[in-house]
C-alpha cells in the first residue's frame, strides 16, 4: 500500500511517516526531498518555491515503481498521485501555532498556516484530487508514536476508523461567526 501523509506544516508529518516506516518496514519518501530530485524547487530569497507540475510528474514516477512505501509532505495534497490510502494530519489551532512558535517560524507564515488548518484546506484539496480512502488524524495531545500506531491499526485492518475533525466551533467562538454565514 502506498501512504501520503499530508497536512498543514507543523502537523507531525515528518516524525509520524518514520515511525510508521518503523512498524511497517516500508521505506519513507519526504516530498520535499523529491521535489530538489526533480528540480522542481526555485530558491529565492524570501521563500523558495515549487513547481507542482513539475513534481508531480516526477512523483508519478517514482510511485509507479512502488508498491508499499509511505511519502510524506504539505504538497502532497495538491494533485492527484498513485496512492491507496492518504492520511491528513489536524491539529488544533493553538496547538499548531505553539508548535510553530518553538519551530521560530515568521509570524504571517504562522498566521497563513493556523487559517489553512481552520479552513480544512488539505483535507478539502486531498478529496478532489484522490479518489482512495482518506483519513484524517487529530494530532492534538497525541505523540508521533501514539498516531502512528493509530494509522498502522488502520492499515492491518484492526480498526476501520480514524477521527473526523472540524475546528469550526472553535473558530465560531473566536470570530462570533459561522464560517460559511449561516
Ligand atoms: P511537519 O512535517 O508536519 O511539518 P514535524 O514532524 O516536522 O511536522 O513536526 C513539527 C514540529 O512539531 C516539531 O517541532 C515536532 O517536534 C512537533 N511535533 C510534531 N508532532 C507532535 C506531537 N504529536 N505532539 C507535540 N509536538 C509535535
Ligand atoms: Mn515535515
Amino acid at each position: 500500500m502506498r501512504v501520503l501523509i499530508t497536512g498543514t506544516p507543523g502537523t507531525g508529518k515528518t516524525l509520524i511517516a518514520e515511525e510508521l516506516g518503523k512498524l511497517t518496514g516500508w521505506d519513507v519518501l519526504h516530498i520535499s526531498e523529491i521535489a530538489e530530485e526533480a528540480s522542481a524547487v526555485r530558491h529565492e530569497e524570501e521563500e523558495s518555491t515549487v513547481d507542482v507540475a513539475r513534481l508531480f510528474s516526477y512523483l508519478g514516477l517514482v510511485l509507479k515503481k512502488k508498491k508499499n512505501l509511505i511519502f510524506e509532505g504539505h504538497l502532497g495534497c495538491e494533485a492527484p498521485c498513485p496512492a491507496e490510502l492518504v492520511v491528513v494530519l489536524r491539529t488544533h489551532p493553538e496547538e499548531l501555532e505553539k508548535r510553530m512558535e518553538k519551530r521560530g517560524y515568521y509570524r504571517e507564515k504562522i498566521d497563513e498556516n493556523v487559517m489553512a488548518e481552520l479552513l480544512d484546506y488539505c483535507y478539502q484539496l486531498a478529496e478532489k484530487n484522490f479518489s482512495c480512502d482518506i483519513l484524517e488524524l487529530d494530532t492534538t495531545g497525541r505523540t508521533p508514536k501514539t498516531c502512528a500506531e493509530k494509522i498502522f491499526a488502520y492499515i492491518n485492518g484492526s480498526i476501520d476508523a480514524l477521527d473526523k475533525v472540524s475546528w469550526e466551533n472553535y473558530l465560531e467562538r473566536k470570530t462570533g461567526r459561522h464560517p460559511r454565514g449561516e
